[in-house]
C-alpha cells in the first residue's frame, strides 16, 4: 500500500474533524497528471475549510488546501511530462476535489499553469491564490482604463494576503496607493511595500452614505460589506472598484448612486474558475511586475503539521501578509 502525508477534513456525527494522516494513493481522484507537491499556502478560504466555519468542503473525506506548486511525477497528457514545474490555483481543490495539503496530488492537466521560469515553487506559493487574485484585480483596473495618471487606488484589508500583494504590485506599477488597515502596528510594513498613504479601517466601516467626497480613482477590495459600500461612495467619476473578498462580511449595503451618478464600475474577481488564458496572463505579469525582493517581509513559513492550528488565525485577521506551507 503506497501512502503519503495529507491534512484530511472529515465529517462525523459529532461534527467536522481535521487531522494530519497517511492517505492511500489508490483513493486519489481521477486525473491525468500526478504532482509531487512542494509548497502550498494558507489562504482565507483554507481557514474557513479547516475550521468548518463556512461550508467550503463539499465532499468528505477531503484533503484541504486550495493551491500548490510542485513537480509533475506522471502524466498521460501530452502537455505535461515528468519534471515539469507547475502551479495550481482553485478549480475546486480542497472543496470538491482532493486538495493541496498533501505530498501528492492527482489533477486535470488543463488546470495547471507552468511555473514562470524565474520563480521557485516557494516564490509562487508566497504569492499564492491571494497574490494571483491581487493580480487579477490589477488587470481588471487596467482593462477599465485606470492608469496611475487617473488618481489614487485604495486597497482594503491591506495587511492581509490579497492586500499586501496588491499594495506591492500597484506601487511597482507607479500607482499612488492608499492602504486601509485595522492594524496600526502594520503601518511601517505597508509603507515598505509601497503604500503612500494610510487610512484606518474604521474610517471605511461606518454606515455608508449614498455618495461621499470623491477620494480615489479605483479600489481593490478584499473586505466587502460596509467597507466596499463606503469605498464605492468615495470613488471618483468613471472609477473602477474590484471586489474579491468578504473578510468583513458577505453583504453589500450600497445604493445605485455611485453607478448611475458617477459612472463607477464594480468588477467581480473570481480566481477559482477563472479561464486559463487569464490565469496565464496573471502569472506572467506576476513574474515581471511583482517585486520579489518584498516576499520575505510579507511571508512566514510553516510545515504541513502546523496548518491545522494556523486555520483559525487567518480567520481572526491576525496573519500578516502570506503564509507558505512547506510540504516536503
Ligand atoms: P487575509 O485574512 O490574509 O486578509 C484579510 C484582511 O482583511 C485582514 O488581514 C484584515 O486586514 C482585513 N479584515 C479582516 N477582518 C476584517 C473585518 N471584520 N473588517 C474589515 N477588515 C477586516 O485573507 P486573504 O487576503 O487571503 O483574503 C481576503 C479575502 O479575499 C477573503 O475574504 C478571501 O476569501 C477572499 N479571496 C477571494 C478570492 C476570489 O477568488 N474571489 C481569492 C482569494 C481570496 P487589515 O488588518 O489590514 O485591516
Amino acid at each position: 500500500m503506497a501512502t503519503f502525508k495529507a491534512v484530511v477534513v472529515d465529517k462525523t456525527d459529532a461534527g467536522q474533524t481535521v487531522r494530519l494522516t497517511d492517505f492511500d494513493e489508490k483513493d486519489l481522484m481521477d486525473g491525468d497528471v500526478t504532482v509531487a507537491v512542494e509548497y502550498s499556502t494558507l489562504n482565507y478560504k483554507d481557514g474557513l475549510a479547516l475550521t468548518g466555519k463556512s461550508p467550503v468542503v463539499r465532499r468528505f473525506p477531503m484533503i484541504a488546501g486550495i493551491d500548490f506548486a510542485g513537480t509533475v511525477e506522471n502524466s498521460s497528457h501530452p502537455s505535461w511530462k515528468p519534471g515539469d514545474k507547475v502551479i495550481l490555483n482553485g478549480w475546486g481543490l480542497g472543496e470538491t476535489y482532493l486538495g493541496a495539503y498533501a505530498e501528492k496530488a492527482r489533477v486535470k492537466s488543463d488546470w495547471l499553469v507552468r511555473l514562470p521560469a524565474s520563480m521557485s515553487a516557494r516564490d509562487a506559493m508566497a504569492i499564492g491564490t491571494a497574490g494571483y487574485t491581487a493580480m487579477l484585480s490589477v488587470l481588471a483596473l487596467e482593462r477599465g482604463g485606470i492608469t496611475p495618471a487617473r488618481g489614487s487606488i485604495v486597497v482594503t484589508g491591506a495587511a492581509g494576503g490579497v492586500g499586501s500583494v496588491a499594495v506591492a504590485l500597484l506601487a511597482k506599477l507607479g500607482y499612488h496607493v492608499i492602504a486601509s488597515t485595522g492594524r496600526p502596528s502594520e503601518v511601517d510594513y505597508l509603507k515598505r511595500l509601497g503604500a503612500a498613504e494610510m487610512i484606518e479601517r474604521k474610517e471605511l466601516a461606518g454606515a455608508p452614505r449614498a455618495l461621499g467626497k470623491e477620494r480615489w480613482a479605483g479600489a481593490i477590495d478584499a473586505v466587502g460589506s460596509a467597507t466596499l459600500a463606503n469605498v464605492l461612495s468615495m470613488t471618483r467619476y468613471g472609477g473602477v472598484v474590484t471586489a474579491c473578498g468578504l473578510a468583513g462580511g458577505m453583504d453589500l449595503p450600497t445604493t445605485v448612486a455611485p453607478f448611475i451618478l458617477r459612472g463607477v464600475s464594480l468588477i467581480g474577481i473570481d480566481s477559482v474558475m477563472c479561464p486559463l488564458p487569464l490565469r496565464q496572463q496573471a502569472w506572467r505579469r506576476l513574474e515581471t511586475d511583482f517585486d520579489r525582493g518584498k516576499i520575505e517581509s510579507m511571508t512566514s513559513e510553516i510545515g504541513l503539521s502546523d496548518v491545522i492550528d494556523a486555520g483559525p488565525r487567518i480567520l481572526a485577521g491576525d496573519v500578516r501578509g502570506r503564509i507558505v506551507v512547506k510540504i516536503r
